[in-house]
């Protein structure tokens, strides 16, 4: 089934494949055989092989096994899966908090919870997949603004008299590396008596010296703003969580479809996130690396004439013209060792090398990617 769909895939160079990884999330890995420095994964500061909480998943595992057995409203939960919501609460400074087992389900569970029928949904024409299904399925009316438009969304939001209104966000969009101007929307949703979801996945361990995007723009998260975060980047584990009010998040609880009807984290995979939030948390200098490294990296690109958009973030595209041109430029930098995938449609319009930054990278890793890149010819070319 579905020969001609995927023969058609593979004309226009569109069909992808999965890879297999020998070694452990890394600077340096093995994929096919080969061994590659990586600029793919979203473990910006290297804690997803981080040894303290593999010791502590380790240990989580010994007390309380590895499978959940059941959703947190049965019996899947353990008094890791509170203390993860309340250190969350604490560093997000709101009143808890709640855990879903992945972003996905987070962005598709909350959001319609929070919006259904006769509410409406304003959001950045760029926001991740998961919050378009969220809204989706919210069956709330979906506004959506050109990417990061303050005049576009106001006027969206002034012409719009329905029940509830949220604006949906990323705040670092996760295949640009730019930042959604958090403090403008927010003034927007007060003005017009709009929510505000923020998706943190890509600011969570990286902006706000770790603590999020609110804490770089110096919002308080007073009542309406809801916060959505992961543990699967920066935090280099699993899982995601929401943080808000009281009631937002009691309802959440008894409301968020793929919190109560899916099984609960591992618990090892709890004690892992709760391990490296912590390390977030009392480690400023890793942060501090991430951002001398991506500071490094999208210097690197400029200096190469590399066009990387908005980018002010770790993810740094080099975006490109053409599909062809884009994976001849991925296949010729995996040919150098060097692990830096084409993105191309439908996840973006426009074919893109998609770097990222970790602080796991040292200065000769990032060196190595630019002389490699200068000597397949550099990235001012356009065509092959
Ligand atoms: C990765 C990502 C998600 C999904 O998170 P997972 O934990 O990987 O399911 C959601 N939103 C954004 C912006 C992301 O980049």
């Amino acid at each position: 089934m579905f020969e001609k769909n995927l023969n058609e895939l593979a004309d226009q160079g569109l069909l992808r494949r999965v890879t297999e990884r020998q070694t452990p999330q890394g600077a340096i890995i093995h994929a096919g055989g080969r061994e590659l420095i990586n600029f793919a994964s979203n473990d910006y500061l290297g804690l997803a092989s981080n040894p303290d909480a593999i010791v502590e998943a380790r240990e989580a595992a010994e007390k309380f096994g590895f499978g959940a057995g059941a959703s947190r409203l049965l019996c899947g939960g353990t008094e890791l899966h509170r203390e993860l919501e309340e250190s969350v609460a604490r560093f997000k400074n709101t009143a808890d908090a709640l855990l879903f087992n992945s972003g996905y389900a987070a962005n598709t569970g909350a959001i319609p919870a929070l919006v259904t029928e006769g509410d409406a949904i304003f959001s950045d024409e760029l926001n991740h997949a998961s919050l378009i299904d969220g809204a989706r399925l919210s069956r709330a009316r979906v506004h959506i603004y050109k990417h990061r438009d303050m005049g576009h969304l106001s006027a969206l939001l002034s012409m719009t008299c329905a029940g509830r209104k949220m604006i949906v966000t990323d705040s670092v969009f996760s295949m640009d590396g730019d930042v959604a101007p958090l403090a403008d929307i927010n003034a927007l949703a007060r003005e017009y008596g709009a929510w505000l979801y923020i998706d943190d996945a890509h600011g969570t361990g990286v902006l706000g010296k770790g603590r999020g995007a609110l804490a770089h723009f110096g919002i308080w998260p007073d009542n309406g703003i809801i916060q959505m975060g992961t543990f699967s980047k920066a935090l280099g584990s699993l899982g995601a969580f929401v943080a808000a009010d009281q009631g937002t998040i009691d309802w959440l609880r008894n409301r968020a479809r793929t919190f109560m009807f899916s099984t609960a984290l591992p618990a090892p995979v709890v004690a892992a996130s709760l391990c490296n939030l912590r390390r977030v948390e009392e480690d400023a200098e890793l942060v501090e690396t991430l951002w001398d490294n991506s500071r490094r990296l999208l210097k690197g690109i400029k200096t190469l004439r590399g066009d990387t958009g908005a980018s002010q973030t770790p993810i740094v595209p080099v975006l490109r013209d053409s599909v062809d041109e884009t994976l001849w430029m991925a296949e010729k930098l995996y040919e150098f060792g060097i692990y830096a995938p084409a993105i191309r449609p439908p996840t973006v319009q426009r074919p893109r090398i998609r770097l990222t930054a970790s602080a796991a990278h040292t200065t000769e890793h990032i060196e190595a990617l630019m002389l490699a890149l200068k000597d397949i010819g550099g990235l001012h070319r356009r065509s092959i």
